[in-house]
């Protein structure tokens, strides 16, 4: 089975050299991942420029390849040919912080795995629910190791048309992870604030920031599985339809 790895944090980010390292054990790995940092850049196709694509070395000493481009542009270019043998499968991650409720948006972790499946390869985005302020070395092997099991049963049994899979692991040695949960998105709470301040030329420039966000742990949800100390495994799906709206807007007059 042949495996691309991807991430958002870049290629030189622990997270996707302990991921690589752990999907060797069960098939060969390539890896093609962005140059630099993309976190929460969402869905992106780059368009109106050309990408670059660079073999790189890795501190582990395994060879990957870096582009310019976005994690969904590097996923995009090894399934169009870049990579010319067939990927089996694509797994992101590992990404340092939890990507639930309506992160899934914005995160680049997630988004590769979505353009795996815009490409009809199984996707699987893993992320770690590191604590808040966490600034030392973080241990990624219970996610990696639980990213390997979950990729193992995906090339076995595949995943219905359509579907990815957004993994969130709990920070937690693994002796202390309680098991897998099938969940469901959750909800967020951000609490970013506009921060506006003025430049050496007197003109206004702004940031976006405020505080971490926080999250509801609802059960049945991706953050109260994580919350109560399991891996959660939420099926995502291109369709954004509100399908549960449709049956009402029908009925209201639109000319
Ligand atoms: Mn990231």
């Amino acid at each position: 089975m042949h495996i691309l790895v991807t991430n958002d944090d870049g290629v030189y980010a622990p997270g996707l050299i302990a991921l690589a390292q752990t999907l060797r054990k069960i098939g060969k790995v390539s890896i093609l991942a962005p140059d630099q940092n993309w976190s929460a850049s969402g869905h992106v196709k780059t368009m109106h420029r050309p990408l670059r694509v660079k073999e790189v070395i890795l501190a582990d000493g395994s060879q990957a390849l870096a582009s310019d481009g976005a994690p969904s542009d590097c996923v995009a270019l090894a399934l169009l040919g870049l990579i010319e043998e067939k990927i089996d499968i694509v797994v992101s991650g590992i990404n340092p912080n939890a990507n639930i409720g309506h992160d899934v948006t914005y995160s680049g972790t997630v988004t590769a795995a979505m353009e795996a499946v815009i490409n009809g390869v199984p996707g699987i985005a893993i992320s770690l629910d590191s604590p808040e302020n966490h600034h030392a070395h973080l241990d990624y092997q219970p996610a990696a190791q639980m990213a390997s099991t979950i990729t193992s049963h995906v090339l076995q049994d595949g995943l219905p048309v359509g579907v990815l899979l957004n993994v969130n692991v709990p920070y937690l040695p693994m002796e202390k992870i309680k098991g897998i949960k099938i969940t469901r998105q959750g909800l967020r709470v951000y609490r970013d604030s506009l921060d506006k301040r003025i430049d050496p030329r007197g003109r206004p420039y702004y940031w976006i920031g405020g505080e971490a966000p926080t999250a509801i742990p609802e059960e049945g949800t991706d953050y109260g599985a994580v919350y109560a100390g399991y891996v959660s495994i939420t099926p995502l799906q291109l369709d954004l339809t509100a399908w549960n709206v449709i049956a009402e807007l029908e009925n209201r007059k639109w000319d």
